[in-house]
């Protein structure tokens, strides 16, 4: 079997729009990769794209109907730099932990318009959000107790909303957060009990937050879905006889990540949900709207460089190993929740507009089979010291892998 067998080769996933060849090398915010690796002064790095960022959120602005807050789910990319320059962009953050928390208030951003969801809130956790007025997204009838208490004991009214673990998921999704049993929210039908109780016992209730699922590509599963959003939501602020003053739809915008998979179709999300805007209930017709996005908004303008050491063949297979790997991009490795490993999309940077002649192995430095980043990849001959570039890397890339692994440390990160 040839090493151009076709047959033999499996897809890459889709290149992100918006990337050029400067000189043949890939460009990231105008800039050729070798520049920016010399600017870092070593691999593997991440950049991430300024421009990119912005032309996201002006596409997404434009699509989404202006009553709709868009905020920032933080646990996608935390980096300062990253935070800082979204904090231009979006009505808001959401947060998962007090970690996210302190990192938040080390760039300086102030307590409007944060929340914080996230099962196991420890009580230090708790008190430091509410000290900083972030509302709490409740996430069981103890920990509502726990920031009643610390409320009083600090003498400042907590903003406490309450995360629905609602009777439905979102079909498509990637990852299921809501219907049947789960560690997320209360389960719906105890929502009205425990709101009532929060505002009796002097809290200010922020309304609910609904979240279903991950990473979904299709715009009629969302569309489903935020409609039995607001359903459920007026149908909860009806029981309780008060009208919601915020609802946090969720989110669950997917990205391309691999051969076959075509973008979210926004415009369509956004008329429906326009429509049903226009049209909402008396329990909803005041209430403050918001979605709640991590990979969507930063996904696509995140790279990962790592360059090759070492290019070997055995069997008749071709192996280009990298001084990179799943200790930084564990989900491009497939191990990451993924059942089935596919590729994502992956280029010989410095060869970005060179033709395919070789079917290539792309592996990291860690000694274990599943270190791959690309299986069977139809490539141009690249040498060692070329580098590679994994897209989609903007999010769940660094801080979601196990940097410590094999005593390898951190990628340098940088947004240019
Ligand atoms: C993980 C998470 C998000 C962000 O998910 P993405 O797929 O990155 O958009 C938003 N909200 C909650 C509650 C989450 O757990």
């Amino acid at each position: 079997m040839s090493r151009r067998d076709p047959n033999s080769a499996k897809p890459l996933g889709p290149i992100p729009q918006g990337f050029e060849a400067i000189d043949g090398e890939l460009a990231i915010g105008g800039r050729k990769v070798s520049d920016l690796v010399d600017e870092a002064g070593d691999t593997p790095l991440f950049v991430y794209s300024r421009d990119m960022l912005d032309a996201r959120m002006a596409a997404l602005r434009a699509a989404m109907p202006d009553r709709l807050a868009i905020h920032y789910a933080v646990k996608a990319n935390p980096r300062p730099e990253v935070i800082a320059h979204m904090a231009t962009l979006v009505d808001g953050f959401d947060l998962a932990s007090g970690g996210e928390l302190a990192i938040l208030q080390g760039v300086g951003i102030g307590s409007d318009h944060i929340s914080f969801a996230g099962p196991g809130k420890r009580p230090r956790e708790i008190r430091a959000a509410i000290e900083a007025g972030v509302t709490l997204n409740c996430e069981s009838e103890t920990e509502a107790a726990r920031a009643l208490e610390i409320g009083r004991k600090l003498g400042i009214q907590p903003k406490l909303a309450v995360r629905v673990n609602p009777d439905f998921d979102m079909r498509g999704s990637g990852m299921k957060m809501g219907g049947g049993a789960k560690q997320f929210g209360l389960d719906a039908e105890r929502v009205p009990a425990l709101i009532r109780h929060l505002i009796e016992n002097g809290a200010d209730w922020r309304g609910l937050h609904i979240y279903t699922g991950s990473q979904t590509l299709e715009a009629d599963a969302v569309i489903e879905t935020q409609g039995h959003v607001l359903d459920l939501a007026a149908r909860i602020a009806r029981e309780v006889g008060q009208a919601c003053p915020v609802l946090n739809l969720g989110g669950g915008f997917g990205i391309p990540y691999f051969a076959g998979n075509e973008p979210l179709d926004i415009d369509a999300v956004g008329a429906a949900l326009g429509e049903r805007f226009a049209d909402l209930p008396e329990e909803l017709a005041d209430t403050e709207m918001a979605i709640e996005l991590g990979r969507y908004l930063v996904g696509e303008a995140g790279v990962y460089l790592t360059r090759i050491v070492d290019r070997k063949e055995s069997h008749g297979d071709l192996f280009l190993i990298t001084d990179g790997g799943l200790h930084h991009q564990l989900a491009a490795s497939g191990n990451f929740g993924a059942v089935v490993r596919r590729n994502y999309p992956l280029v010989i940077a410095s060869k970005f507009d060179a033709q395919p002649v070789e079917i290539a192995n792309v592996v990291g430095c860690l000694c274990t089979p599943l270190d791959r980043l690309a299986d069977k990849a139809e490539l141009p001959r690249a040498e060692i010291g070329d580098l590679v570039a994994v897209f989609c890397a903007g999010a769940y890339g660094a801080t979601a892998s196990p940097m410590h692994f094999l005593g390898q440390g951190p990628a340098i990160e940088m947004l240019v």
